[in-house]
């Protein structure tokens, strides 16, 4: 039987996380990047199944000492949980075992490895992506739970959140700002449905799902979730099906600004810009998923703007109109991306989700794209720009009634 985990609160800094998890790069960067991200509310908290370093020893040690990664246990879990800020991801989590070769957790259980890890320098190697076709439901429900190391951080770590992080319902204003969210999405759908009956419906089947769970502390939502904690989720019962999002995404990684391509230049009639306040109605209208006034504005973004010249009787120089779009979301992935129908074909997608990579570069070097699997025109964009799928990843529901009787 394996040790009993414990977990830990760690300081809001995420100070005492962040250096660990800095070693785990790419696969850990949906969390280290969330951690890093300067919006955190009072009621995010950082989680691990290892202790933060005794207050009193840290006084006398320099920040610099904090990472000693041959402290670190084998097998560990990580978190960032905000249960304060829906509809957006609640919890981000990174378990060791997802990386290949750091334990044998993933193979005791029966998962495949998340994907390859190649080393620095071998970016652009041939991937023989291990491919974790799908949660196989059918065979993960006929074997037995196996309590490996990996399985029990993880188990201790959900158990914690289920037991001790508060459900903040929402204010009156954020309630407002995510019901409109839903009927801006509501609106698209049903002007596009009318327009182009058979196109469209595969196209925006989740917005309501999305927003189904708002007012339910009894679920919780998980963003980016790799295949071997999936896994774990789904063999101890405590995931509410269907996940979000059913499908595996790829999660891509970019090196910044080397393994981009040059900058290319935009059309005739075109400018950059960022996404102002008067577009964020359209932005909202054309993503299937329903995303708040609050979310877009705090996410850093970039813009195409198609610009017409004025006459002398408007008084105006000139008009723009964004024609496409792309953000960074809490985790740094790049999201929302848009190009409008006339400007598609032109490269556009391309150049703007390098632009702004390279606009908001990380010190370490790694930029971040989620892609559905079988979504071939994101999968072109995000290749044509050096992109590099690590690993599958879900975004997934759990019961948190269930995950409090977990007997760790
Ligand atoms: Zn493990």
């Amino acid at each position: 039987m394996p040790p009993h985990s414990k977990t830990y609160i760690h300081p809001s800094s995420g100070a005492t996380l962040v250096p660990h998890l800095r070693q785990f790069l790419p696969h850990s960067l949906p969390l280290y990047r969330r951690l890093n991200h300067s919006f955190k509310t009072e009621d995010a908290l950082i989680l691990s199944t290892f202790p933060p370093p005794d207050p009193n020893a840290a006084s006398h040690a320099t920040p610099a000492e904090l990472p000693r990664p041959h402290l670190l246990p084998q097998c560990f879990a990580a978190a960032f949980v905000d249960r304060s800020h829906r509809p957006a991801t609640e919890m981000w989590l990174f378990l060791s075992g997802e990386v290949d070769g750091r334990c044998a957790c993933a193979r005791e259980l029966g998962v495949r490895p998340t994907g390859d890890i190649v080393s620095e320098g071998q970016e652009d190697a041939q991937l023989g992506h291990t491919h974790v076709s799908d949660l196989d439901r059918a065979a993960l429900e006929s074997r037995e739970p196996l309590l490996t190391p990996c399985a029990s951080a993880l188990l201790s770590l959900m158990k914690f959140v289920g037991t001790n992080v508060e459900w903040r319902p929402h204010t009156a204003e954020r309630l407002e700002d995510v019901e409109r969210a839903a009927r801006l999405v509501d609106a698209m759908k049903k002007a596009a449905d009318e327009q182009h009956p058979e196109a469209m419906k595969s196209h925006y089947p989740e917005h309501a799902f999305f927003l189904r769970d708002v007012h339910n502390p009894g679920v919780m939502k998980l963003g980016a979730v790799a295949a071997l904690p999936s896994t774990i989720l789904h063999l101890y019962g405590l995931l509410v099906m269907p996940p979000i999002r059913d499908l595996a995404h790829h999660m891509y990684v970019f090196r910044v600004p080397d393994g981009l391509p040059h900058g290319r230049e935009l059309g005739r009639g075109l400018r950059w810009g960022k996404v102002r306040e008067q577009d964020l109605d359209l932005v909202r209208i054309r993503s299937p998923i329903p995303k708040t006034h609050r979310t877009l504005k705090i996410w850093n973004s970039m813009s195409v703007y198609s610009t017409t010249d004025g006459t002398k009787e408007s008084g105006q120089e000139h008009s723009s109109e964004a024609v496409a779009w792309a953000f960074l979301g809490y985790d740094g992935s790049l999201s929302s991306m848009h190009v409008e129908p006339e400007y598609r074909g032109k490269g556009i997608a391309k150049t703007l989700a390098a632009k702004l990579f390279r606009e908001y570069p990380e010190e370490d070097g790694w930029a971040l794209a989620y892609v559905g699997v079988g979504n071939r025109e994101s999968e072109a964009v995000c290749e044509g720009i050096g992109g590099v799928s690590k690993a599958w990843v879900w975004w997934l529901r759990v019961n948190m009634d269930t995950v409090k009787t977990i007997d760790t």
